[in-house]
């Protein structure tokens, strides 16, 4: 028997002090919603996806509800999930204006392809029996604010913050990642970042599960994920295998952010190379967050 584990973030950036309480208090929810998925029986794929599902809710992240916009001001979303025992992988890219894009990923998990993007990608989710809804259903007061910043003023977009991951450890050791976006404020219509792609922004394996948060061009350049796996599968610590890509991928690629990730036995580990990032944990023993 493992120890049970879910870790989240709710994206890293510089996080206003004044919501800097709602944005961990979000993760520590969506950390315990993923912790009664796995007490109820469920496996590391439910629990994750639950736990992403809840923060795509929140408006306050980056995905879903309060996503990011593109430059013409729509929205449009990334996200993926990866069991680590059947090392499935499933990622949506460009998506429609569906609330739950990691419930998507989720149902392609049992279909053979990895990726599926734009517009047959949202007819393949609307014939799966998912619902689209108005965009305007998923666009804030505030993203509509810091898309005016971003499109009309100029305002450095670098990357939105607020994107959403979860790692998780079932109670037999399994682990599986997710991540869900709405990407980076006022992005050409048709950019994808590294929350899709399985190696880069999400990855599981027997050894590993990171979900990452970021400048998404530089983690896709650094193939993020699937590096901090392999460095830890052949024998680096946890949490030196994360500290050591992230400022690679700050100093080399050119792009800060941060991680979360859980092995077979390894305690919760977050790093970040932003001001900060918010996250949530849950074991049986108890709940937290920081940021
Ligand atoms: N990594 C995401 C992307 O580039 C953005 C973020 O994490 O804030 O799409």
């Amino acid at each position: 028997m493992a120890s049970p584990l879910v870790l989240v973030h709710g994206g890293a950036g510089s996080i206003p002090p004044a919501s800097q309480y709602a944005h961990a208090n979000g993760c520590q929810l969506a950390a315990e919603v993923g912790g009664a998925v796995l007490q109820a029986g469920g496996s590391s794929v439910d629990a994750a996806c639950a736990a992403v599902e809840v923060l795509e809710d929140n408006p306050i992240y980056n995905a879903g509800r309060g996503c990011a916009l593109t430059r013409e001001g729509r929205v449009s979303l990334d996200a993926a999930v990866m069991c680590g025992k059947s090392r499935n992988a499933a990622g949506l890219a460009a998506l429609d204006a569906f609330p739950h894009p990691i419930q998507i990923a989720r149902a392609m998990l049992e279909e053979p392809e990895v990726l599926l993007v734009g517009h047959p990608a949202s007819e393949w989710a609307s014939s799966r029996g998912f619902r689209r809804v108005p965009e305007n259903e998923l666009t804030t007061e505030a993203a509509r604010i810091q898309w005016h910043k971003v499109v009309e003023e100029g305002a450095d977009s670098n990357f939105a913050g607020g994107t959403v991951g979860a790692v998780v450890r079932d109670k037999d050791g399994f682990l599986a990642a997710a991540t869900s976006t709405g990407g980076t404020m006022g992005k050409k219509p048709g950019r994808v970042g590294d929350s899709p792609l399985i190696g880069a922004g999400t990855y599981a394996d027997s050894k590993c599960a990171v979900s990452a948060t970021g400048h998404g061009e530089a983690f896709m350049r650094a193939v993020f994920g699937a590096r901090v796996a392999d460095a830890i599968r052949f024998g680096e610590d946890p949490a030196a295998a994360l500290e050591r890509s992230l400022i690679r991928t700050r100093d080399f690629f050119g792009g800060i952010g941060g991680a979360i990730l859980v092995t077979p036995d390894s305690g919760p580990q977050q790093f970040w190379t932003t001001p900060g990032m918010s996250h949530g944990w849950w074991s049986p023993e108890g709940s937290g967050c920081g940021i």
